[in-house]
């Protein structure tokens, strides 16, 4: 292809000149210049100078089978020459969305059994909290306007999202959150101001959430939105039980549960999904990400039947539900979402499962380096909170700029991760990965955190 004919330097001046990038520092982007990847094969990219580094972030949290399965671009490149593209509206239909629907219902937990296919996580979102309208106006109480987050949640970009979301750099100039969005504390273990104790959390998430629907009113409350394990805002996992507890007080208050698990679905933190370790049936849920591993883009959005039918049974026969997009279901996403699940089922889940054991221990060996605060795992998800001080938990000073040291440090070693703001680094290595990668990874780390000393 043209791209690949550039040589570094053009690819470098035209990448600063032309190509906007997603969250970033344009200032800073510009002056440091791309990083630009140009393959990859297992858990291991290489870069346009050759470098191989170990991709302990699958991508963006994405690519959980790794990289260049072949079974995947097969089954893309099958599709792409049989039927690039079929249109899901006016009646159309394609055969690997609709396989892909089924086999994705008989999977996910209790009656999700509807799925509306997207092209991302942010759609998503965006397309439940749309769903979500639809459903309030269908059964007669359309003054149920209100959404409650958490305060370190994250649900994406689009205009509705970055409100539903509590980072504040998604709020900046943005004039979200919009007036329909709230958000209440997260549960956070490690900064919880009490006793730390996980029926303390629990009892205050809950007793959060009352109270802000009391305030609301609950017939004016439509739903709650979590993250089963909170991502972008630090890979904070929140104590066994919660979950469970949050969508039992959602069932009292008469709102509805929305798990998005566009970064814990997929085997991410074990199972298939997030939700099923606490055998949690939220009303809604949201995936992408490791629906298609990355090789296409494409979201989804699960729903119960009784929301399904509730919105179908009143909407006159005739009068189309007016939401989707031309890319809704895309044929060659969803052939690349059943090569995918095939390999979950054929092995990938199980050595994920594997790989995370392993990371877990190898992580919590490291944890009295004196820099390393709290160490958190669930599955091949895990996050390390980095602290100028053990015993009273400070943050590393600010104009220390650790997060940009941090991948700096990283990229040198040969390793990928994610530092979120100056103290949090997020790791999520793809599936595939072997106990000796594993190993790889968690040395490397330990030198890059061990030289901040
Ligand atoms: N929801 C969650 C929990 C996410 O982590 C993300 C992305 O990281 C999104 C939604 C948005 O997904 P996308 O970036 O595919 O639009």
């Amino acid at each position: 292809g043209i791209a690949h004919d550039m040589n570094t330097e053009t690819l470098l001046r035209t990448d600063r000149d032309h190509l906007i990038h997603p969250v970033s520092s344009w200032k800073d982007h510009e002056a440091a210049g791309a990083r630009i990847l140009r393959s990859g094969k297992g858990a291991w990219v290489t870069d346009s100078e050759g470098r191989d580094l170990l991709d302990g972030f699958s991508g963006l949290w994405c690519v959980n089978v790794g990289y260049g399965c072949q079974s995947v671009v097969d089954a893309a490149t099958e599709q792409m020459s049989r039927l690039p593209y079929a249109t899901g509206y006016f009646g159309f239909a394609n055969e690997a969305a609709i396989a892909l629907a089924g086999r994705l219902a008989a999977k996910a937990p209790g009656d999700l059994n509807r799925v509306f296919f997207s092209q991302g996580g942010s759609d998503a979102v965006d397309s439940a909290l749309r769903f979500i309208r639809f459903y309030q106006h269908a059964r007669g109480t359309p003054q149920k306007r209100h959404v409650i987050g958490l305060s370190r949640g994250y649900h994406g970009s689009t205009y509705t999202g970055a409100g539903l979301t509590a980072l504040s750099v998604f709020h900046r100039d943005a004039d979200v959150p919009l007036a329909w969005q709230h958000h209440i504390p997260s549960p956070y273990p490690y900064r919880h101001a009490g006793d730390g104790q996980p029926e303390t959390i629990i009892a205050e998430s809950v007793a959060s959430l009352r109270r802000k629907v009391e305030e609301l009113g609950a017939d004016q409350v439509a739903a709650f939105f979590c993250e089963p394990i909170q991502g972008s805002g630090g890979v904070i996992v929140p104590p066994a039980g919660w979950l469970a507890a949050m969508r039992h007080t959602c069932t009292e208050l008469g709102i509805l549960f929305v798990a998005d698990e566009v970064i814990t679905g997929f085997g991410r933190t074990g199972p298939l999904f997030a939700c099923e370790t606490e055998q949690v049936v939220p009303d809604m849920m949201t995936v992408a990400k490791g629906l298609t591993a990355g090789y296409a883009p494409m979201g989804a959005v699960f729903m119960s039947d009784a929301i399904y039918t509730t919105i179908r049974d009143n909407t006159p026969a005739g009068v189309p539900i007016g939401h989707g997009m031309t890319y809704s279901a895309h044929p060659v996403s969803a052939a690349i979402g059943l090569a995918v699940l095939d390999l979950y089922e054929g092995g990938m889940l199980e050595n994920g499962r594997r790989a995370g054991a392993h990371l877990a221990e190898r992580l919590r060996a490291m944890a009295d380096h004196p820099l390393i605060g709290d160490v958190r795992v669930s599955g091949l998800l895990a996050g390390i909170e980095l602290v100028a001080d053990k015993a009273t938990k400070r943050k590393p000073a600010a104009d220390l700029q650790l997060a940009s040291t941090l991948s700096r440090a990283g990229y040198e070693a040969g390793i990928l991760f994610r530092a979120f703001g100056d103290d949090i680094i997020g790791l999520a290595p793809p599936l595939c990965c072997s106990t000796a990668e594993i190993d790889l990874l968690c040395d490397r780390l330990y030198r890059v955190i061990d030289d901040l000393r």
